[in-house]
């Protein structure tokens, strides 16, 4: 892969629209260990779904992220000073820190009402991180011990609050509107620039969020350039031929090489 090429088509870009799949969970280095797959199990059998995506990150420190922290910043690194979007759905919490960004599937760094009460939204606080951490440790070693969870309850129904992300039953997408709606409007605007598709690790459990509509704005934009950059699925569709690559390779050690 001609890394040249790519940084001549960064800064010679209007706008940049980035989108991080799945991949950026980094769950690939430790899905196949016994003990990660049971608490995900166990997870799931108590209704507790809401804390995978911070189950995933506290596997993913005992593991080690697989070069996804490094990744971040060399993306951060390459779209200051640009006009950009970052997409994700991954619902690691660093992406929350990369550029401007939506994460339509939520992540770990804030809480709802458990029975879905539209306007309670907080932060969560580090004390609450820290007891989480605690009790992932027990359910590494197969112990889920509820009574150790302590979010709060809703302020408004008195029902308790659970992390704001797709996997609790009652989706507080509140979470993520405003920027949402943001995005959109960024979007209408790329259509007659130099617009660069970079859409990284993103596999097909939410096409509707990344995959099909990046393909559109590149298929409807006359200056767009677009990179695909997958493992496995990294195919583009024939309509963009000629206006992009598909590229075969692990999206977190591309950026990270990048
Ligand atoms: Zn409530």
């Amino acid at each position: 892969m001609d890394r040249e090429e790519i940084w001549d088509r960064i800064e010679q870009s209007d706008m940049i629209l980035v989108g991080l799949g799945e991949e950026f969970d980094g769950i690939k280095r430790f899905k196949q260990q016994a003990g990660y797959g049971q608490g995900c199990e166990c997870l799931k059998e108590e209704g507790l779904s809401w804390l995978i995506p911070a189950w995933n990150e506290y596997c993913m420190d005992q593991a080690g992220d697989g070069g996804i922290g490094i990744a971040l910043e060399k993306l951060e690194e390459f779209l200051k000073g640009k006009n950009h979007f970052v997409v994700s759905v991954s619902t690691n919490s660093k992406i929350a820190h990369v550029g401007r960004n939506v994460m339509p599937c939520g992540s770990v760094l804030r809480k709802q009402c458990a029975a879905g009460c539209r306007d309670v939204l907080q932060d969560i606080m580090e004390d609450e991180t820290e007891s989480l951490k605690i009790f992932f440790r027990e359910l590494a070693e197969g112990r889920l011990r509820r009574e150790m969870l302590s979010t709060g309850t809703c302020p408004e129904c008195g029902a308790p609050l659970v992390l704001n992300n797709i996997h609790a039953e009652n989706y507080n997408e509140n979470g993520y509107l405003n920027q949402w709606n943001l995005y959109m409007k960024w979007l209408q605007g790329t259509l007659n620039h130099r617009l660069l598709v970079l859409e990284l690790g993103v596999g097909m459990r939410f096409p509707t969020v990344i995959r099909w509509p990046f393909e559109k704005a590149a298929f409807f934009n006359q200056k767009a350039y677009f990179y695909r950059v997958n493992e496995n699925l990294y195919q583009l569709t024939k309509e963009l031929a000629g206006k992009g690559c598909g590229i075969s390779e692990d999206a977190v050690a591309w950026l990270a090489q990048l």
